[in-house]
């Protein structure tokens, strides 16, 4: 095996057998010695890739829009919990936090809480904090954030919460796991059947060899989310690439030096995500009590939130910084297929009857 995990796994393989994609991926990032995100920080050109809010510091700025106007729609609670998932570098945050001093009362209001799981990210997020002079409490998991009024905010974070897969076979649908052949890690099928309930009524029928992926801690979360909401308003609000639709379909991938590599190659050496399905993710919370909004491209999402005449403030204050900021601005909301405007979507989930805005598709 190629990386000390690699050996790991693969002696928890010889002992246990195969195990399921989900644990595989749950290893791979979160390790406590090993795991992808807790050895370092992995954003930016020398990393291993660049999120929107490392593109532009108008993606974290106009979010600080949205989530003033979620506080206002709110009726003002003081204090508001502020609340971000998986911050990497802290850098949305900062923004998130300039762009709301400009209702200071809002401003005022915020009180700050970041769920971390990695030490290193962590360090990071607390040097970047207190540069900018924003306090705040980090956390390990959503739990230990005191109750109230909650605005949360989670880029590229659900992508990183581990998949099941399941394949369709002659026989039915079964779970895929990694095992050993040849002395290497190798997917394969486990032989038990996967309770019918695991797959989406609609897409349950199909032909040998389709697949479907489902995320067991995106329906948690919605129902930590749920729980919190119980005496308190609440938004969350998850920006991610991935399927508004729940589809057939496999998306682990494996990113390393900004490129694609093969998943099982070197664990804990690349980043391993999966597309969100943002329509399971709104199923889990309307079945938890919450309400879903509709599921918005990236790029409709910022341009409904003031991303043009953001961007032409930015550059006007700042001419020299003109072509950087076009260009930055340009890829957030690249319309291409494969663009952070078309494959990145945005979707809220919240108490039923809040008005959260930019998330709704004209009926
Ligand atoms: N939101 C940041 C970083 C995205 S990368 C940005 O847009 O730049 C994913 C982040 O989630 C990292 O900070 C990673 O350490 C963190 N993370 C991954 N799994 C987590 C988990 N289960 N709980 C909390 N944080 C997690």
């Amino acid at each position: 095996m190629t990386t000390p995990l690699g050996r790991e796994i693969a002696e928890l393989i010889a002992t246990e057998g195969p195990i399921p994609v989900s644990r595989y991926m749950a290893l791979c990032l979160g390790h406590p010695c090993h795991g992808y995100y807790m050895t370092r920080d992995p954003f930016g050109a020398e990393g291993d890739f660049t999120t929107a809010p490392e593109i532009s510091q108008v993606f974290g700025e106009l979010i600080g829009v949205w989530a003033a106007s979620v506080w206002e729609a709110m009726g003002r609670p003081n204090p508001v919990r502020l609340i971000e998932l998986g911050p990497g570098r802290g850098t949305l945050m900062v923004d998130l936090v300039r762009a709301a001093t400009a209702l200071p009362a809002f401003r005022a209001a915020l009180d700050i809480h970041l769920v971390e799981t990695s030490p290193v990210l962590a360090a990071r997020q607390r040097e970047t904090l207190s540069a900018a002079g924003i306090a705040a409490t980090w956390h390990a998991g959503l739990d230990t954030v005191p109750a109230g009024p909650t605005i949360l905010v989670a880029n590229e974070f659900l992508d990183a919460l581990p998949v099941r897969q399941f394949v369709m076979t002659e026989k039915g649908w079964r779970e895929r796991v990694v095992g050993i052949a040849e002395g290497r890690l190798a997917f394969g099928l486990a032989p038990d059947p996967v309770p019918s309930a695991l797959i989406p009524d609609r897409l349950r029928q199909a032909a040998p060899g389709a697949a479907f992926e489902a995320c067991p801690a995106c329906d948690a979360l919605a129902g930590g989310l749920a729980n919190r909401a119980a005496d308190a308003p609440l938004a969350g609000l998850f920006v991610d690439y991935g399927h508004a639709v729940s589809t057939h379909g496999e998306t682990l991938q494996a990113v390393k030096d900004h490129g694609f590599v093969d998943p099982l190659a070197e664990p804990g050496e690349a980043d391993l995500t999966a597309h969100v399905d943002f329509e399971s993710l709104g199923r889990a919370a309307t079945a938890a009590g919450l309400s879903a909004s509709d599921v918005v491209t990236q790029r409709e999402f910022l341009f409904r939130l003031g991303l043009a005449e953001r961007a032409e403030a930015l550059a006007r204050a700042n001419p020299a910084a003109f072509e950087t900021i076009r260009s930055g601005v340009e890829r957030l909301v690249d319309p291409a297929p494969s663009g952070m405007g078309a494959l990145f979507k945005a979707m809220a989930i919240h108490s039923p009857g809040l008005i959260v805005p930019a998330l709704h598709l004209p009926a």
